[in-house]
């Protein structure tokens, strides 16, 4: 018999696309024969994007779905799907079909052949903006080295082992990077590369200043090397105000001191500068902690589709 395959599709105001994705992906799967579950998560959608779902799990037993109380962001929602899918593999894909469904297939085989994670990355960026290419080229390059990981072209597309879930979810951190995250715990992976499509219906949640925001917590989510940038500017500052001490002393011994306050108001702009900029990445770490510590549930689940409850409610049991 083959394996149970878990889809996961995080799903914010995509009222437009639910039935169709819904549709595409349930053709796909019988037409391989692969024994699947879709698990729509509503990302606190303020439209009609549940009771889309519902209708689906009305039409189809193998739809499932769950409502969060409010919006908690696409990372939060990729861990209630792990949590709640039975599959002993998960995929994770984007409600807009931007990830090609037929790629499932492909990923799906290179598990039964013994991969434990398989990345989906992107042959091209799609229909995006130069801008938009050129921030995101910057973001994976830093991300990259940072972590020690090439990200580029990555994608939250992957398929997971069960184990791997498992391992994800037992983390203890509130903020997680699931796209880095697959990366961090090793196993067996390879790739699989994919077209990125045009997004079926609706607009992208994405703005410049919430990618920005994406960018930074990321970053101070998977690396404490920003700190170190601290540690240099301040050791330059050091170099260059001994030699600068040295100087002016120098010239004062032979009368000719440095005269005016132009190279003291730009001297106290610069260091002012550093320090504020070293005050921010320390500022960013400790905001990080705070939201760790405070040990905050990551996401709320408000509304279950009836099979989910009732599977819930069995586990509960057992
Ligand atoms: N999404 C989500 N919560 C959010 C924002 C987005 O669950 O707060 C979902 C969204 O419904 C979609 C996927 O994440 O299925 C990717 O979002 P989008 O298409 O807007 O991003 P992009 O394609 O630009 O990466
Ligand atoms: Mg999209």
């Amino acid at each position: 018999m083959k394996s149970l395959l878990s889809i996961i599709i995080p799903s914010y105001n995509e009222e437009g696309n639910i039935h169709n994705t819904a549709k595409t992906v349930l053709e796909i799967m019988d037409a391989e024969k692969i024994p699947c579950e879709l698990l729509f998560v509503s990302d606190g959608s303020k439209d009609a994007t549940y009771a889309h779902i519902v209708e689906e799990s009305q039409k189809d037993a193998r739809v499932r779905g769950i409502e969060f109380s409010r919006n908690f962001g696409k990372e939060a929602a990729i861990l209630a799907g792990l949590e709640a899918g039975k599959g002993d593999c998960f995929v994770i894909m984007d409600c807009d079909l931007q990830h090609p469904p037929q790629t499932i297939v492909e990923m799906y085989k290179l598990w039964q052949q013994g991969y434990d994670i398989v990345e989906g990355m992107k042959k091209d960026r799609g229909d995006e903006s130069f801008f938009y290419k050129k921030c995101a080229g910057a973001f994976y390059k830093i991300l990259s080295s940072l972590t020690g990981f090439d990200m580029e072209n990555t994608s939250d597309f992957k398929l997971i082992d069960k184990k791997v879930a498992k391992i994800i979810l037992e983390m203890p951190e509130r903020q997680t990077f699931f796209r880095a995250l697959s990366f961090w715990v090793g196993f067996k992976s390879c790739q699989v590369y994919y077209e990125v499509a045009e997004r079926q219906n609706g607009q992208g949640k994405w703005s410049f200043t919430s990618l920005v925001k994406y960018a930074i917590t990321n970053i101070i989510s998977f690396s404490s090397k920003p700190l170190n940038v601290v540690t240099i500017i301040g050791a330059l500052s050091l170099v260059f105000g001994i030699a600068g001490c040295i100087y002016t002393f120098i010239y004062w011994l032979v009368g000719r001191a440095v005269e005016g306050f132009t190279t003291v108001i730009l001297l106290l702009l610069m260091l002012g500068g550093c320090i504020l900029l070293g005050l921010g990445i320390i500022g960013q770490y400790i905001a990080a902690i705070y939201q760790e510590v405070k040990c905050r549930p990551r996401y709320i689940v408000q509304y279950k589709t009836e099979d989910e409850k009732k599977r819930a409610e069995d586990d509960a049991e057992e």
